[in-house]
């Protein structure tokens, strides 16, 4: 799914996107100059591997998505040092912005429930 980023305007452009069993649902909004916030919900699983055993395993996923898009390059002049994410094409590709999301949890350290609780 990809959306037109001149669309988004000063009201909510909601989005909701499902993937296999991840779904990122929110918002996007015309922040500044050629940013567009968006603050968004990953909810749902991935699956991923054990750190401690190496079996595969359904982690739960509830995290809040909140960053900048930029329509083009984006040149921090004000050093705000904002987390941006930079598009060609004035569109934003939400599966790959999930897709990128789930590749960043799973290079996280995770262990399954077994091991998890073997721990304690
Ligand atoms: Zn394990």
């Amino acid at each position: 799914m990809k959306i037109t980023l001149r669309k988004v305007g000063k009201t909510p452009f909601e989005f909701e996107r499902k993937l296999d069993s991840i779904e990122l649902k929110g918002f996007l909004q015309h922040d500044k100059e050629n940013l567009i916030a968006l603050k968004a919900k990953l909810t749902g699983t991935v699956e991923t591997q054990c750190a401690d055993c190496g079996d595969e395993f359904d982690l739960e996923v509830d995290e809040d998505l909140e960053f900048y898009i930029s329509d083009g390059v984006f040149i921090d002049e004000n050093n705000a040092n904002i987390d941006v994410v930079e598009t060609q094409n004035g569109e934003l590709d939400v599966d790959e912005l999930i897709n990128s999301e789930i590749e960043l949890i799973k290079s996280d350290y995770h262990c399954c429930e077994f091991c998890v609780m073997g721990e304690d």
